[in-house]
C-alpha cells in the first residue's frame, strides 16, 4: 500500500477530469489524476466526435481521450490507474482510498467522476452502440439526417431529444412504456405539434434488429405491455433516453447533492459545499452533458483550486506571524 500526496487531486479521466489536469499541471501543482474504470470516460465508447472545436474532421472518441492523456501527461501530471472506493472529505488534506489499498491524500480535489446513461439492458443494445444504438442526440443526431429514427423514454430529456431529432431525421418514433409521458406539458405540446413525429404507447423494446458490415441498425422488435403483442419498427437510428445516473455514491452524506445525485456547485464556479472540493463535468451537470462543457468545468475547477490554494497559503503565512 502506497501513500500519494499531492496539491490537486483528480477522480476521473474523462474531458473534465484530463483538463482539469491540464490546467493544474501548467499552474505547477502536479497533479495526481486517478483514471478509474474507465479511463478516458464515456467518449470512449463512441465513435465519430463532430462537435469537438479544434477539428475540421470527426475524430475518433477514444483517439481524442487518448490525446488528452497524453496532453495532461506532457505538461506534468501523473496518471494512476485506480478506482476510487472511499473518501473522507471532513477535513483537509482530503483523502481517496484505491481499490489498490493505496491511499490518495489531496489539499484540494477535483471531482470529475462524470455519470452514466441508463441502458435498457438488452445484449443487442449493446452490440449496436456506437452502430446505431446512441444515448446521445446532440452528439450523434447528425449521423442521422434524412433518416427514420426512436426515442425510447416518457421524460423530458426524451421529449427534448425527439423533438431535436425531427429537425434531421425524416421521422422520429417515441417509444413509451406507459400511455403518458412525465415530461412538461408545454413540451409534449411542441412534440405532438410537429408533422414527422408518432408515439407508441404501452411499449417496450424487446430487441434491436441490424446487419450488415459494417454493422447497422435496420428495426425494432416492440412489444406491447398491454397486449403482449410484438410488432416491427423499421428504423436506423435508436435514441435511449431513460435518465442518466451520475457517479456520485462514494460522496453520499458528505457533499450537498440535488435529489438525483448530481453535485451542487455554486452558481457560475465549480465550488462544492465543501471548501477545497471542486466538481467538473457531468457529475454536476444535468442538462448539458457535452464533452466540450465538461472539459470547460475541468478548467474552471483547476483555476479555483489553485486560487483556493493561494489563498489558504496567504492565510497560514498569517498565521504564523
Ligand atoms: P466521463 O467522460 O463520464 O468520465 C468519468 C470518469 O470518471 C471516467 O474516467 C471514470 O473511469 C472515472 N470514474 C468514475 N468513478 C470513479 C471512481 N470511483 N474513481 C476514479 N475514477 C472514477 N459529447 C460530445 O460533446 N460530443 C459527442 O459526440 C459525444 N458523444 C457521446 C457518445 C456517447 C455514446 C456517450 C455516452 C456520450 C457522448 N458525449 C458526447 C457526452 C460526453 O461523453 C460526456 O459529456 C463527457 O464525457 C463527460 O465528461 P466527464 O469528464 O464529466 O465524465
Ligand atoms: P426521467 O424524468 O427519470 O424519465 C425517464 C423516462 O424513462 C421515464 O419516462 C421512464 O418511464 C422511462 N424509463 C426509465 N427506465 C426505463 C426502461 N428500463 N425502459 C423503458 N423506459 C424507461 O429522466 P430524464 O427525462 O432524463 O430527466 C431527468 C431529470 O432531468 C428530470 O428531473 C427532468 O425533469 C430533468 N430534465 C429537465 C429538462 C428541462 O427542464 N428542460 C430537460 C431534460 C431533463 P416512466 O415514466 O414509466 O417511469
Amino acid at each position: 500500500m502506497k501513500t500519494h500526496h499531492t496539491k490537486v487531486l483528480i477522480l476521473g479521466s474523462g474531458p473534465a477530469g484530463c483538463t482539469a489536469a491540464i490546467y493544474a499541471a501548467r499552474a505547477n501543482l502536479s497533479p495526481i489524476l486517478v483514471a478509474g474504470l474507465q479511463p478516458g470516460g464515456q467518449l470512449t465508447i463512441t465513435n465519430d466526435v463532430e462537435n469537438y472545436p479544434g477539428f475540421a474532421e470527426a475524430v475518433q472518441g477514444p483517439w481524442l481521450m487518448e490525446q488528452m492523456q497524453a496532453q495532461a501527461e506532457h505538461v506534468g501530471t501523473q496518471f494512476l490507474h485506480d478506482t476510487i472506493v472511499s473518501v473522507d472529505l471532513s477535513k483537509r488534506p482530503f483523502v481517496a482510498v484505491g481499490d489498490s489499498g493505496d491511499h490518495y491524500v489531496g489539499e484540494t480535489l477535483v471531482i470529475s467522476t462524470g455519470a452514466s446513461a441508463r441502458w435498457l439492458g438488452l445484449e443487442s443494445e449493446q452490440k449496436f452502440q456506437g452502430f446505431g444504438v446512441s444515448a446521445c442526440a446532440t452528439c450523434d443526431g447528425f449521423f442521422f439526417r434524412g433518416k427514420r429514427v426512436a426515442v425510447v423514454g416518457g421524460g423530458n430529456t426524451a421529449v427534448e431529444e425527439a423533438i431535436y431529432l425531427a429537425g434531421l431525421a425524416s421521422h422520429v418514433t417515441l417509444i413509451h412504456r406507459r400511455d403518458t409521458l412525465r415530461a412538461e406539458k408545454i413540451g409534449q405540446d411542441r412534440l405532438f405539434a410537429l408533422p414527422n413525429v408518432s408515439v407508441v404507447w404501452d411499449s417496450v423494446v424487446e430487441e434491436v434488429v441490424g446487419e450488415g458490415e459494417p454493422a447497422g441498425v435496420s428495426g425494432l422488435t416492440l412489444r406491447n405491455v398491454k397486449t403482449g403483442a410484438e410488432s416491427r419498427l423499421d428504423i436506423e437510428g435508436l435514441f435511449i433516453a431513460i435518465g442518466h445516473t451520475p457517479n456520485t455514491s462514494l460522496f453520499a452524506g458528505q457533499l450537498e447533492m440535488d435529489e438525483e445525485g448530481y453535485i451542487i456547485t455554486r452558481p457560475g464556479t465549480t465550488q462544492t459545499s465543501v471548501p477545497g472540493v471542486f466538481a467538473a463535468g457531468d457529475v454536476q451537470d444535468k442538462i448539458y452533458r457535452q464533452a466540450v462543457t465538461a472539459a470547460g468545468t475541468g478548467c474552471m475547477s483547476a483555476l479555483e483550486a489553485d486560487r483556493f490554494l493561494a489563498h489558504h497559503g496567504q492565510i497560514a503565512a498569517v498565521a504564523a506571524q
